[in-house]
């Protein structure tokens, strides 16, 4: 009886080797622009103290209430599976005295997170992020060079077809008042509000906004404004970055009702939506990019009053895009400039310590150990478009030759086999 096969973990996926192009392109891509702009990467554990998300994205965030995934240890403590990189790069600032280091201080990663979301086209259980964070500086330009770096990192990737939406949602000064008039606001409508948002108006008001139920949409429709409710420096300060954004010719939208899912946000906050839902999916739930200002963030992990905002991306959304506009995507590696052809058993024996000799002397080389004809070989050798084909059959092995064909001229000739490497070196430098 055949053994029953088992099955990867629901929402998590394999990325095979043919899709590995285009994780190496991102991940490329985004550490290029990240350096020059003076972003230094770093890594957190994947398991991080489960207190460390509730207590920064807050009871009552999807995130907390719905999506982490907990485990106990048998030592009794309560981890979680990282469902998002803020918090940790927080934590591990603080941690690293990271705080003494000259600031702003900029940090990227590019990490897997989990989240007991529900599968669907770009939204799985385990994903991938790039996470940007700047931390120690208030300044509007800060908001401004990160998301102008977030639309440069996009525009990089081939995509265009996406708006940046901005909004600001004030600080702990003007956020109250504008809190009790969306509260008014929702109490008259909350006949059309779901289960979620019903909890949701006692415990996180703001959240209705962000809901993606139809009613909840429809009832947020005229819903206050946090424009209207912004103290004069929060009102500057999002004048500023809008600015800088229209100097740094970064087109915008301005949402009034855009939120942020997590507790930690202040001031600005932005979304990068595509222009188009893509196949199978509503443009709200495909989301690029995502990101805002968390200046308190800090003190509420027990550090001191420091500003910081940030961004993430999520790999796989950006990947589905691309491939959505047959964005082309180099091959990863170098070409082979050599296919080593070996027919039968004492060339195969020899053929290894050969395949090393041009790895060392830095030229490409590739084989097919599993196949024996000529033919075959032959036929791959084409297909990968290299300059030489090597044929190392019995009879060479023998006399310490090998035969170099010419691949475009099908000229053969008969070389010694300590002279092949230079040879070969010769050849392609003509
Ligand atoms: P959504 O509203 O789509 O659930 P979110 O507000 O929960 O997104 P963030 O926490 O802001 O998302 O994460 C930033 C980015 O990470 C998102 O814009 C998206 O590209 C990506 N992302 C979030 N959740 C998932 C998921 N479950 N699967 C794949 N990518 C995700
Ligand atoms: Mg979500």
């Amino acid at each position: 009886m055949k053994a029953k096969q088992i099955q990867s973990v629901k929402g998590m996926h394999d990325i095979l080797p043919e899709d590995q192009k285009y994780w190496r392109y991102v991940q490329k891509k985004a550490e290029q622009l990240l350096e020059y702009y003076g972003f230094e990467r770093m890594s957190t554990p994947v398991l991080e103290q489960a207190e460390l998300f509730i207590r920064s994205a807050g009871e009552g965030s999807d995130i907390v209430d719905k999506e982490i995934y907990t485990l106990k240890t048998k030592g009794g403590d309560t981890l979680a599976l990282r469902p998002e990189a803020t918090a940790p790069v927080v934590r591990a600032y603080l941690e690293n005295g990271m705080n003494v280091r000259p600031h702003p201080v900029k940090l990227y990663l590019i990490e897997p997170m989990f989240r007991h979301d529900e599968p669907q086209a770009g939204r799985y259980r385990q994903f991938h992020q790039v996470n940007v964070e700047t931390i120690g500086d208030a300044s509007e330009a800060v908001d401004a060079e990160l998301i102008f770096l977030g639309y440069k990192l996009l525009e990089s990737l081939g995509l265009e077809n996406f708006n940046v939406q901005i909004n600001s949602i004030g600080d702990q000064n003007c956020r109250p008042a504008y809190l009790k008039a969306l509260k008014d606001y929702f109490k008259n409508r909350s006949k059309k509000l779901c289960a979620d948002c019903k909890v949701r108006m006692k415990e996180n008001v703001l959240r209705i906004l962000d809901c993606k139920e139809e009613g909840c949409k429809e009832a947020a429709k005229e819903a206050p404004q946090m424009v209207d409710f912004l103290d004069e420096s929060c009102r500057l300060h999002f004048k500023h970055v809008l600015e800088f954004l229209d100097e740094a010719k970064v087109p915008y939208i301005l949402n009034p009702y855009l939120v942020r899912g997590l507790d930690y946000y202040t001031r600005t906050i932005f979304e990068f939506v595509p222009d188009e839902p893509p196949a199978g999916g509503a443009a709200s739930q495909s989301t690029l990019l995502a990101g805002g200002r968390y200046d308190r963030l800090i003190e509420q992990l027990g550090g001191a009053k420091t500003p910081a905002a940030g961004w993430a991306i999520g790999i796989e959304r950006i990947i589905l895009a691309m491939k959505e506009k047959d964005v082309h995507v180099p091959e990863s590696g170098p070409k082979p400039k050599v296919f080593l052809v070996q027919l039968g058993e004492a060339p195969k024996r020899k053929a290894l310590p050969l395949f090393e000799s041009f790895r060392k002397a830095g030229i490409e080389a590739k084989s097919s150990l599993g196949r024996d004809s000529i033919k075959s070989q032959l036929r791959i050798a084409h297909r990968l478009d290299v300059r030489f084909a090597l044929i190392f059959g019995q009879k060479e092995a023998l006399e310490g030759t090998i035969i170099l064909r010419d691949m475009d001229s099908s000229i053969q000739e008969t070389i010694p086999l300590e002279k092949i490497v230079d040879e070969v070196k010769k050849r392609l430098k003509a």
